[in-house]
C-alpha cells in the first residue's frame, strides 16, 4: 500500500465514522443537548472502539467457548443441556437472563427506551441426532466437529458480543435481547424465534439472526420452504409366503421416483431434497410402513404450491402402480397420506429500512463487502410479519455444514464480530450520557 492509498483509507475510515454515529448519535446528542445541554458524543465512541477492540485479545477464549459449546449436544428438541451453558454465559455478560416455556435463553440489556427492542439471536440446535460423536478435533488452524460452525459460531459470537458491550459499559437507547433459540433446524419449524417474535411483538424493531461463518453475505430475503413426510402402510407380511402383497416400500420408491423427474425451473429457483427415508422391520418382511421427508423450496410461493401438489400426485400414482401390479389385493390395500412437517413463510426486508443501513454502515467502517441474499433462516418469522430482519454470518470461514465433515476456521473472525457489533448498535443506538 502506498502512502496516498494509505492516506484515502485513512480519510475514509474518518468518513465513515462520522457516517456512522452521525446517524444514531447526533439525535442522542440533540436530545441530549435540548434537555441538559451538555454533549457526550465522544464518550460514546470510545465505548464503541473499547467494545471493538475487546475482541482481538480475547480471541482464544471465544474460540475455546465455541468449542466447549459444540460438544454439548443439541439435537432437535433437545437443546436444554447447552441452554444451560449459554444462560451462564450471558449472565456473566452482565445481562439478566430467562429460559422461556419454549426453551429460548434471553439475556436483556436494558435500554432507556424498554418499550422497543432489538434482538441478536442465533440458534443453539443441531441438526445431528442424539448420540452423534461432537468430539471438536483441531487440524492446523481449523476445529472439525458436526454443529462447529452452524452454528457454534453464532452461539460464540453471541456470547462474545454480549460481552464485549458489558467489558465497555455501554448503555443502549433500545432494549438489546441477546437470544439463543430452539428449534431453527429440522423440523423445530422455527418454533424458537415463533415464540420469540410471539412474545416482543409490538415492540420489536429489529431482530439480527447470527447463523454460520463468514462476513460475504446478508440474507434479507426470506426464502418460503415446506417440509412434507410421505407415509405409505399396508398389510405387511412375509417375503416368500405373502409374495405379491403390495408393498409400502415399492410404492414408495415408485412415487419418488416420478417425484424426481419432476422438472422444477431455475428461475425463479425452486429445489426439492429427499432428505431421509424409512420404514421396514426387516430384510424378509413385507414391510407395513414406508416414510419419505422431502424438504421444497422456492423463490416463488406458486412453483412451491405446484412443487407440493406435484409430490402427491406422483405418491398416489406409485400406490397406484403397485396395487395394479399386486398379485394379491385381496389381503389388504395401501394407504397413503403427505403430511406438512413444517412451513416457513417468506418475506422481504425493505431496502430502505435502518435496519440494512446499520449493516452497510458497519460494512463500509470494516471495508467489507456482502452481498444480498436469499434463504431460509430464523430470519423467515419476522419478515414474514413485517418486521425489519436480516440473517449474516458470525464470521472467520466454514463448511460441510450439516454434514459429519463439518468444520470452523477462525482466522480473521473479528470482522464478523464487529460487523454484527456494530449493526447492532447502529440499530440499537448509543444511550444519550446523562441518562447512564
Ligand atoms: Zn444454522
Amino acid at each position: 500500500m502506498n502512502g496516498a492509498t494509505a492516506r484515502s483509507r485513512a480519510v475514509k475510515q474518518v468518513l465513515v465514522w462520522v457516517i456512522l454515529f452521525a446517524m444514531p448519535v447526533r439525535t442522542s446528542l440533540a436530545r441530549h443537548t435540548t434537555r441538559s445541554g451538555s454533549p457526550g458524543q465522544l464518550g460514546e465512541n470510545a465505548q464503541v472502539r473499547a467494545a471493538l477492540e475487546w475482541f482481538a485479545p480475547n480471541l482464544n477464549w471465544i474460540n475455546g467457548q465455541q468449542a466447549r459449546l459444540t460438544e454439548i449436544p443439541a439435537p432437535p428438541f433437545q437443546e436444554g443441556q447447552r441452554a444451560v451453558e449459554v444462560k451462564a454465559l450471558l449472565a456473566s455478560a452482565g445481562l439478566s437472563v430467562q429460559v422461556d416455556s419454549t426453551g429460548n435463553v434471553i439475556g436483556e440489556l436494558r435500554g432507556v427506551n424498554e418499550k422497543e427492542i432489538v434482538v441478536l439471536s442465533a440458534h443453539l440446535d443441531t441438526v445431528f441426532p442424539a448420540g452423534t460423536d461432537v468430539k471438536v478435533r483441531h487440524q492446523a488452524s481449523r476445529m472439525f466437529a458436526p454443529g462447529i460452525s452452524d452454528n457454534g459460531t453464532g452461539l460464540a459470537a453471541l456470547a462474545a458480543i454480549a460481552r464485549a458491550i458489558h467489558e465497555a459499559q455501554i448503555k443502549p437507547q433500545r432494549t438489546m435481547l441477546f437470544v439463543a433459540d430452539v428449534g431453527e433446524e429440522g423440523e423445530g419449524n422455527l418454533r424458537g424465534m415463533r415464540a420469540l417474535v410471539d412474545t416482543y411483538r409490538g415492540r420489536l424493531k429489529a431482530v439480527i439472526v447470527l447463523d454460520g461463518a463468514g462476513t460475504d453475505h446478508v440474507t434479507t430475503i426470506a426464502l418460503a420452504s415446506r417440509r412434507l413426510e410421505v407415509v405409505i402402510n399396508g398389510p405387511g407380511g412375509h417375503s416368500w409366503s405373502d409374495f405379491g402383497m403390495p408393498n409400502p416400500i415399492n410404492a414408495l420408491v415408485r412415487g419418488s421416483v416420478r417425484f424426481i423427474n419432476t422438472k422444477v425451473p431455475a428461475s425463479p429457483r425452486t429445489t426439492f431434497n429427499l432428505g431421509q427415508i424409512e420404514g421396514g422391520t426387516s430384510i424378509n418382511s413385507i414391510p407395513y410402513e414406508a416414510r419419505l421427508k422431502v424438504d421444497v423450496r422456492s423463490e416463488s410461493e406458486s412453483e412451491l404450491l405446484r412443487l407440493e401438489s406435484a409430490l402427491r400426485e406422483c405418491m398416489a400414482a406409485g400406490v397406484r402402480d403397485e396395487m395394479e401390479s399386486s398379485r394379491d389385493r385381496s389381503r389388504g390395500k395401501l394407504e397413503w397420506k403427505v403430511e406438512l412437517l413444517g412451513s416457513r413463510p417468506g418475506g422481504e426486508l425493505a431496502a430502505q429500512s435502518p435496519l440494512l443501513a446499520a449493516l452497510r454502515a458497519a460494512d463500509a467502517i470494516l471495508e467489507n463487502e456482502s452481498r444480498i441474499e436469499r434463504s431460509s433462516t430464523d430470519a423467515n418469522i419476522p419478515l414474514s410479519l413485517g418486521i425489519d430482519a436480516i440473517s449474516i454470518g458470525a464470521g472467520g470461514s466454514g463448511g460441510g455444514a450439516h454434514s459429519l465433515q463439518e468444520w470452523y476456521d477462525p482466522t480473521g473472525r473479528e470482522m464478523g464480530l464487529k460487523r454484527a457489533l456494530l449493526t447492532l448498535l447502529g440499530i440499537a443506538d448509543l444511550a444519550p450520557e446523562k441518562t447512564k
